[in-house]
């Protein structure tokens, strides 16, 4: 089996917001077009939604409302953008995907933090795909710690 990046990635603990018992949410340090873009990714190596327990659902569901709980009290967002695409995994044989899910915070208003402003220029319409938004290292730390507030 090749190896999986994801498994590597997960082995970083890089700009993790929380854990929970079956996930890692962790901030999108790649693309902060949309401020607090993040990934929630499964801790075990598996390869499909389908393939995810009763558990790991149930834990899943109470993520995801920690995640937007606490986005919505941080920044302000309307709304989350869910998506699990995994197609990168399967650029090349064997395939190898490991279920993770990319979410996009969506706001109708510009928000500012640590002097740099984030604005969703796409709000109540398809997320632009080819984003890609670094922010200055006290900039992320700040997103992240704001978010930490509302966990
Ligand atoms: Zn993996």
């Amino acid at each position: 089996m090749r190896n999986c990046e994801v498994c590597e990635v997960l082995k970083k603990d890089l700009d993790v917001i929380f854990d929970s018992k079956h996930w890692r949410v962790s901030l999108d340090a790649t693309d902060q077009y949309y401020l607090g873009r993040s990934f929630v990714t499964a801790k075990r190596h598996v390869d499909d939604l389908a393939e995810l327990s009763k558990e790991e659902w149930e834990d899943l569901r109470s993520v995801m409302k920690k995640f937007e709980t606490a986005v919505r009290g941080a920044f302000g967002a309307i709304l989350f953008n869910w998506s699990c695409l995994m197609n990168g995994s399967c650029q090349e044989k064997p395939y190898n995907p490991h279920v993770h899910w990319h979410v996009r915070p969506r706001y109708d208003k510009k928000v500012i933090v640590a002097g740099e402003e984030f604005a969703d220029n796409e709000f109540g319409h398809h997320y632009a795909r080819s984003t890609s938004r670094t922010v200055e290292p006290k900039t992320k730390a700040e997103i992240i710690k704001s978010i930490q507030k509302f966990l």
